[in-house]
Parts: C-alpha cells; structure tokens; sequence
C-alpha cells in the first residue's frame, strides 16, 4: 500500500489503522516505520532552507516541530477520524492548549460541559485564566443553557463525545447546532470513545483533541496528545479567528487561511504552537503509539464487550448499588449510543457499592487483577477511588455533583478474560462488603 489510503473511504478501518500514514522507508525499506530519533535535518542548500522557514515548501526543520515518525502517527489518526491533518503533542492536557491556543485571546471565553476528564475541569477552570481565557461550565443536556452562555466572546464549545467517567453521552449533533448557530468550532474530545466508536466530524465536530496516552496507545506505556482537524470550519467567515484568518507578523504577513486552505488550522499548529509554545510528541512515544493504533479495533471490540459483561454482572449484584454505563438499558444514555457510538459505548464506568467509603477503600485493596490507578484506556483492567484519591480535597457535596461519592468506585475495563475479571470482583465484592 502506499498513498492510495489517503483517500480514505477506500478502506475500512481495520486496514487504514495499520497503514493510514505508512510506507516502507524510502532510505531502507524498512517495513516498519523507525523511530527517526533525530533533532534536525540537513537542508539541501540555503535556497532550500530558505522555503522552509518560510512556508514555501513543507519539509523537516527540527524535531520541534516536525519529525517523521511522528508525522505518520498524525496521518494515521487523522485518517482514522476523517480529517485533513493532525498536530501530535506531548499530552492530552496539551493538546487542549493547542486546540484553543489559535482560538483564544484575553476577554474570550470557551462553553464548555460540565461532565470532563477531571484536569480537564482544573484546566480549564483555573489554569487558563492566567493567560485570560475564560471557561464557562454548563449541563451539554440543556441545549438552551449551552447557547445562553455563548456570546460575542465566545471562542469554542468544548465537550467529550463519552464523557468519562459517569457513563455520560454527548448528543455532539445537537450541540453542533448550537455552535453553528454561535459561528463557533465545536472542539471534542474523543479520548474515552476513539474514533473506532465515535466519528465526530460526522456529527458536526469542527476539531477534535485525543490524550492518546489512553486507548490509542493502550498499553500504559507513552503520554500523547493530538488535534485533528475536520478542514470543515471557516475561519474567515467572521473577523472571530485572526490567528487563522489575519496576517501573522511572524511569516511576513502570511495569512493562514487564505494561503493553507483547509489545513489552515493544522499548519499554524505546526508553524505557531509547536513552533512557540514547544508541546512537543517525542519519535519514542510517536513510535508506542503507531503500534497501539495498529491493533485498536481489535482492543475497543473486547474493552466493549468486557465492560457489557461485567456492568450487567454488577446491576444484577445486590452488594451493587448502581452502575453508570451507557450501554445499559437502565442508562438515560443507552439510546444515544445507537446514533453517536454505534459500535459501543466504551469500557468506563462507575459504580456505587453497599457501605460507602470504607467498603470502597476495602474493595479496592482486595482487587487481585484490577490496579489501582489513576488512569485509563490500558489494556488491563483499573480501578480508582476518586473520593480517597483525585477528588480528596472536594466537600463529600462536590464529590457527589462529580459523580465521585464516597461510595463510588471508577473502572476501566480492560482486555483480560471477562469470567476471571468477574470472579475477581465477586470475591473483592466479599471482602469489601462481608457479603
Ligand atoms: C487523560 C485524559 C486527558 C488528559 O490527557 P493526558 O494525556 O493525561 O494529558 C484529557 N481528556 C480525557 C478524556 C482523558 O481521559
């Protein structure tokens, strides 16, 4: 295969995850991709230098920006997600940064859903004020509440497509709308559902950002990140979006939009944000990360099935108290997977178990395949206790809001035997609750 993928619906998902971005090395024929561990590349003469400080030609500066092993890794998921390019960074954390960087300014303000990865919550409510961007939370279900809190600042509405970790589902088609209607991109993060279940740019997504620490590299090895962009919104429709659409005194008045088209915004990724703020993806973890991406069906097919089995197990346990999963019935959530993530509705959920907090810290110490950390998207199995661990410092009354009761503990299904992964929460059910 060579550059035939590039036209993407040629074909199907199994086959792009493996070579979307790909080709044999054209020095060795390397199958494989290598790892280019190098931090700069011999230009062919100064005329030639010269273009790529420029613009004027696309082609390997330093590593800062741009490397080869890394630039396979952003075709590949911006074929996987049905975009025009992709920018890797160094975490999820600092693709979000990287989204909203060429968007934002002081004064300006970004909608964003209650229901986020919790640093996505500190990000975004405290850190982004020292450069004077503003976040403001609202409930994504309450599509009027959402368009109330867009206005003449507004620079972006930001969501999860399934937002861990409470079994939530976002209607992305509905909340599409709501930022058409505002002239805004809506910017989704599509972490927990991969673009194996969930396409946002086919439900009206504008940019989508992925911590490709979790499933895309799904083996807890690399911290990534990644921007991909739908080529779809028009940064020059307003006067909104001058990073995008105005000359840009740092290439002799380029203008962005009018010179890169629909990788407008991919381009000033490169050229601006990796360029000056240096969130950089290492070729190491660009390398972890390409060989994640190559078995990512395969892994989100069983975490789904996985995580069905064991919140089935657990709703019909009478220790449990409730399970949070979408893909259950009894979830209000349950009929938007059909439309948003048709092959299933990931593998995070909560549950709620008899004795509160004691019985959870018990639970999670008497766990024998599951690992207490604080991530997830691996392949094996996790488990954490917010309330004794990331959301220690909030009130019992702020726990709950962020559906980490005292009583809650949050799983990460991974790709292990569902029957020995159901006996191991039987038994640490046992322990935890003497039933
Ligand atoms: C982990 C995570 C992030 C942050 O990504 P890092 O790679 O840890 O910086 C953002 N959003 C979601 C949904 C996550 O799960």
């Amino acid at each position: 295969m060579s550059d035939e993928t590039e036209n993407g619906p040629t074909y199907g998902f199994d086959t792009l995850q493996i070579h979307a971005g790909a080709r044999p090395d054209p020095a060795t024929g390397a199958r494989q991709t290598p790892i280019y561990q190098t931090t700069a590349y011999v230009f062919r003469d100064a005329d030639h230098a010269a273009a790529l400080f420029n613009l004027q030609e696309v082609g390997y500066i330093y590593s800062r920006l741009t490397n080869p092993t890394v630039a396979v890794l952003q075709e590949r998921i911006a074929t996987l997600e049905g975009g025009v390019g992709a920018v890797c960074c160094s975490s999820g954390h600092a693709a979000q940064i990287m989204a909203l960087f060429p968007l934002m300014g002081p004064g300006l303000n970004v909608v964003a859903s209650t229901r986020l990865y919790g640093g996505s919550v500190t990000q975004l409510s405290h850190t982004i004020k020292r450069f004077g961007w503003e976040a403001r939370f609202v409930d994504f279900d309450d599509l009027d509440a959402v368009a109330a809190a867009c206005d003449e600042n507004t620079r972006a509405v930001f969501c999860e497509s399934i937002a861990n970790p409470g079994g939530y589902i976002t209607d992305l088609d509905a909340i599409a709308g709501v930022a058409d209607q505002v002239g805004v991109p809506l910017i989704v993060d599509n972490t927990s559902a991969t673009p194996y279940l969930c396409r946002p740019f086919e439900h009206g997504a504008s940019l989508v950002v992925h911590s490709t620490t979790k499933y895309l590299t799904g083996n807890g090895t690399v911290m990534g990140g990644c921007v991909v962009d739908s080529g779809n919104f028009d940064w020059s429709a307003s006067d909104r979006f001058p990073s995008l659409s105005a000359p840009e005194p740092a290439y002799h008045g380029l203008k962005f939009h009018e010179t890169f088209g629909n990788l407008a915004f991919t381009f000033h990724g490169i050229a601006i944000g990796l360029r000056d703020l240096g969130m950089t993806m290492n070729p190491q973890a660009a390398h972890y990360t390409l060989m994640g991406t190559e078995t990512l069906s395969l892994r989100m097919e069983r975490h789904v099935e996985n995580a069905e089995k064991l919140a089935q197990w657990l709703e019909n346990d009478p220790r449990v108290e409730e399970v949070t999963y979408a893909g259950l019935k009894s979830s209000p959530y349950y009929a938007r997977v059909a439309r948003i993530c048709p092959k299933g509705a990931g593998a995070l959920f909560t549950i709620a178990i008899k004795g509160g907090y004691e019985a959870c810290v018990k639970m999670v110490n008497g766990l024998e395949i599951f690992s207490h950390v604080a991530n997830l998207g691996d392949a094996r199995s996790l488990v954490i206790h917010s309330a004794s661990t990331t959301h220690r410092q909030l009130t019992t009354e702020q726990q709950i809001a962020a559906g980490a009761g005292p009583n809650v503990l949050r799983f990460s299904i991974g790709i292990e035997d569902a029957d020995d992964l159901i006996r191991d929460l039987d038994q640490a059910l046992l322990k935890a609750t003497g039933q």
